[in-house]
């Protein structure tokens, strides 16, 4: 049996042409001779009255702090809405289809609330439908833990369902239906050349997705990787191929058994990061102090990241939201924490950069052509970041795909 994953995304069930269009998908896949499992999210975007940030602040606004249990529950119904919908809507139009949460489909979790990961996938139900010519609609984003409690997977989490389907189910290909054309150089929001990458591999796109390309998440990327799964990133609205993201790199030839990937691939962004600096110089005891420090957030379960230690400064970020919590932590322990609001990541994605000269000095160049402060900088083998303010975020993405030639061929 050919089995084909399809997921969709929050904009691409929002309206009744929408759901048609992907019932004419569904349906010509069908007759291509593939079996569909379909995974979605929740409807549309914050506003919109099924969405999961909707959600949220419904519940937000009675209490600022809900336990992550509840959170977890509300943040839950929003695939539970789409899916009933998109199935109603396929039986109504002579595609049988039936409807299954998290638990009804069989996804076993970790159990953490609000970023649960999959354990184990048990498709009984799943397989029965397909046995019976029924189409399976599943709820992205979702599971149960242990006990028997719902929990969500984190941001993106539907494209983790779609992944681990496919691979328990031994798919042909997991297909991410979503509203831009496939992966691209930038975020075609914020770069109006990005140009679609239309081919590229498993670990290119997992260092896009890790530095912010929420496209797809790394997450999902990583288990097709493991099974060795093809995954298409395509939109709703076009009959173009979309990417294609396999082991096979780009531009290969038949005879050459090697991967190639690009030296840059795309330029990324996260927003919502504050930075953090402790002068360590003016401190009369500094034995120890940073360990100290790390291990008081992390018992408060604050993340912290890209850490730039020297003898006499400490340089970290957390997320925006974290940061007042962690400064008053920092507070208690008498040290003068410095607290940088409204930063962004910028970062220059690459799997081949590694080892090629010049790299660095270009992303200075861009930035310094269009005056933006660098606040911290840092690389690895696969990217460079800048923290910059969150006002020239969009200039420095630009820039730097700009610099790089990232719209060009
Ligand atoms: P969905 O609800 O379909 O999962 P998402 O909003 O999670 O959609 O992901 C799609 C969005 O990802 C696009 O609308 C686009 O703004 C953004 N995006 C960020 N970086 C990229 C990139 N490099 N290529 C394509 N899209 C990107
Ligand atoms: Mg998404």
């Amino acid at each position: 049996m050919r089995i084909t994953v399809q997921k969709y995304g929050g904009t691409s069930l929002s309206t009744p042409e929408l759901r048609n269009r992907v019932t004419e998908i569904i349906r010509s896949t069908r007759e291509q001779g593939s079996q569909v499992v379909v995974v979605v999210s929740a409807i549309g975007r914050l506003g919109e009255p099924y969405a999961t940030d909707t959600l949220l602040h419904l519940v937000k606004a009675v209490n600022p702090e809900p336990a992550t249990r509840e959170l977890d529950m509300i943040m839950s119904c929003g695939e539970i809405i789409s899916g009933v919908l998109l199935a109603s809507h396929l039986s109504a139009h002579n595609l049988p289809a039936r409807f299954f949460n998290g638990q009804q489909a069989g996804i076993y979790t970790d159990g953490q609330f609000g970023n649960a990961h999959i354990l184990t996938v048990k498709p009984e139900n799943i397989i029965d439908c397909l046995n019976n010519n029924i189409i399976p609609i599943i709820a992205g984003f979702q599971g149960i833990g242990q006990n028997g409690e719902i929990v969500t997977l984190g941001r993106g989490g539907s494209d983790t369902t779609a992944s681990a389907l496919g691979a328990a189910l031994k798919a042909e290909v997991i297909d991410i239906f979503t509203d831009v054309e496939g992966v691209m150089t930038a975020d075609p929001r914020i770069v109006s050349n990005a140009r679609l990458l239309d081919s590229i591999t498993y670990n290119e796109v997992c260092q896009l997705a890790r530095e912010g390309a929420k496209v797809v998440h790394p997450r999902a990327v990583e288990i097709a990787m493991h099974c060795g799964i093809p995954l298409r990133i395509k939109s709703t609205l076009s009959d173009s191929m979309g990417t294609l993201i396999t082991n096979n790199g780009y531009g290969i030839s038949d005879q050459v058994n090697s991967i190639m990937e690009r030296m840059i691939t795309g330029i990324t962004y996260t927003s919502n990061i504050a930075q953090i600096r402790i002068n360590i110089a003016a401190l009369q005891d500094k034995k120890g102090v940073e360990l100290k420090i790390f291990k008081s957030l992390a018992q408060e379960n604050i993340s912290v990241d890209f850490i730039t230690l020297q003898p006499d400064l400490l340089l970290f970020t957390v997320m925006a939201d974290t940061a007042l919590r962690a400064q008053a932590i920092l507070n208690t322990m008498s040290l003068p924490a410095e607290l940088v609001m409204n930063c962004a990541k910028v970062a220059v994605v690459g799997a081949a950069m590694t080892g090629i000269p010049g790299v660095m000095a270009q992303v200075m160049e861009a930035l310094n052509e269009q005056d933006i402060p660098i606040l911290q900088c840092g690389d690895s083998y696969t990217n460079i970041w800048c923290l910059v303010d969150q006002e020239h975020m969009q200039n420095a993405v630009k820039a730097l795909h700009d610099k790089f030639e990232l719209g060009k061929k």
